[in-house]
């Protein structure tokens, strides 16, 4: 079933079932307290922690999410995307749990011919809270699941609230068990901490999680905090991901490998000449490419613009990051024009705003790689030299300042040096980059308080002349000099 299938899928059950369909909103998220939208739930908080009252008791979505937190998972699990989709459905006040339980069984295990997913039930794993009696006899006495396929978990594993006194409440989570040949057999006990094991958590993969929205919590640290007692307004808030859904359905090994990311691998092969499932390193590149190209198309999309700073900056990390995957296959001419077309032609579908604004949005992919080219080939040179020092008798550690060096002057983002370094087995000094840093921005402030004051701030201008040999016209400060 194609991903888009699976989205329109979930619009049509839930309309069936009453439910208002809110479009998605987008990935920057309205919410100024984070940077991108991060679940279904975001645009919906008003209602469910009480502070607006919801224009409809039901609703559902399919809401494009981006998770910068999950980035290093991408490509090494099966099942993180930076962007991906969640699909939700909502009660404000109106079914609570066990409505929740029986949508989400007949969603995922009626047949394909009556609108449903079809999964085959035995390989379902419901997992609750310990102490929610209700969740665990419904899931065993109404849904008629194996006891010995509801797990029940302790409170710092299966618990939802907003980290601050208001409401939270209990998750259950569905989980689809893929085979032996996966992983380690929870029920023999061979994996006693499962949920929680990387490698039984791509052997049982969570595909939705719902939240019962239904206690008042006070004040504590993490997990532990009293609970005060039930809301007078219980909620209900799910989340399905939908790219998970899809690599389980087409058969696939992991989420990078769906209709919609996989055929921007194989233009990847095809450029660099490395076959996927050779090896893993280059896999791993691979998924990355797919990954970050989909996730960069839609942030543009969206709005974002490569920057230094903020959401702009994730954007230029994601763009890089892909950049450099194809760079380390062995492919240096610019990629972005042939992978991005792709990405869009299968986004397009679920997404139709992509066709009429593709211009404007390769336009920025593609200014991002070309500056990127031109930081890499300076700085490059300049990394294997100040590696190469650092290693010299035996060392480890590339030093902060040489780091700093690299960020300040040659626009290298630290985390690539820090990935740059750690593959030639080399350690960056942290601690001396992070004082370096300060001491910039303390000159900077200085250079600020002396520009107000009627000086002319030449510092810049003259520190790069030094370094780029005297070539470089004063424009004066702005980001085109500091940044590429
Ligand atoms: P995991 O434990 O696998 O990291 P999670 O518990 O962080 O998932 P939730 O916050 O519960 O995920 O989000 C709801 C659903 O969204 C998950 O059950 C999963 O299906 C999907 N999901 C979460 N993170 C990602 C991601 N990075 N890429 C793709 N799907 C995701
Ligand atoms: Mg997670
Ligand atoms: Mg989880
Ligand atoms: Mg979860």
């Amino acid at each position: 079933m194609r991903t888009s299938e699976i989205h329109r899928r979930w619009l049509d059950f839930f309309a069936k079932k009453d439910h208002q369909i809110v479009p998605s909103t987008s990935l920057v998220s309205s919410d100024p307290s984070i940077l991108f939208t991060i679940a279904g739930m975001v645009p919906f908080i008003p209602y469910i922690v009480g502070t607006e009252k919801a224009p409809w008791p039901r609703a559902a979505s399919v809401q494009k999410c981006i998770r910068t937190n999950d980035i290093d998972n991408v490509g090494r699990t099966t099942r993180h995307g930076t962007f991906f989709q969640m699909a939700g459905n909502f009660s404000f006040g109106d079914y609570f749990k066990t409505g929740a339980i029986d949508y989400s069984w007949e969603f995922l295990t009626s047949s394909q011919e009556d609108g449903g997913l079809g999964f085959d039930p035995e390989r379902l794993w419901f997992t609750v809270w310990e102490e929610d009696e209700e969740s665990y006899r419904h899931a065993i006495d109404v849904i008629g699941l194996d006891p010995e396929r509801v797990v029940r978990l302790p409170r710092d594993q299966i618990f939802w609230d907003t980290g601050q006194p208001g409401p939270a409440g209990p998750c259950g989570e569905w989980h689809y068990d893929r085979g032996p040949e996966h992983g380690p057999d929870a029920v023999t006990g061979t994996v006693p901490e499962w949920p929680g094991d990387e490698k039984a958590e791509d052997r049982y993969i969570e595909v939705w999680n719902l939240v019962f929205d239904q206690y008042m919590r006070g004040e504590g640290k993490g997990k532990d905090y009293p609970l005060l007692g039930e809301l007078d307004q219980k909620s209900i808030d799910t989340g399905l991901g939908v790219e998970r859904v899809a690599y389980l359905l087409q058969g696939k090994q992991n989420m990078y490998e769906i209709d919609q990311i996989f055929p921007v691998i194989e233009k990847a092969q095809e450029l660099s000449g490395r076959a996927y499932g050779a090896q893993e390193e280059d896999d791993v590149h691979l998924r990355i490419i797919g990954d970050h190209v989909r996730s960069a198309l839609m942030l543009v999309a969206d709005g974002v613009r490569p920057g230094n700073e903020g959401r702009g900056y994730v954007l230029r990390r994601l763009i890089r990051r892909a950049v450099r995957s194809m760079r380390l296959l062995g492919y240096t001419e610019p990629s972005m024009p042939a992978l991005l077309p792709i990405s869009k032609s299968l986004m397009v579908e679920s997404y139709p705003e992509l066709e009429a604004d593709f211009g404007r949005i390769s336009e920025i992919v593609y200014g991002e790689e070309e500056a990127f080219r031109r930081t890499l080939e300076t700085g490059t040179a300049i990394f294997d030299q100040v590696a190469k020092d650092a290693k010299k008798d035996g060392g480890r550690v590339l030093p902060g300042e040489d780091a700093f060096r690299l960020h300040d002057t040659y626009g290298f983002p630290i985390d690539l040096t820090m990935e740059m370094a750690a593959e030639v087995g080399l350690q960056v000094d942290a601690d001396a980059f992070r004082s370096a840093m300060q001491e910039q921005r303390e000159r900077a402030r200085a250079d600020a308080a002396a520009k107000k004051s009627g000086h002319t701030d030449t510092g810049l201008y003259n520190r790069l002349l030094a370094e780029r040999g005297g070539e470089v016209p004063f424009l004066g400060y702005t980001e085109s000099t500091v940044a590429t």
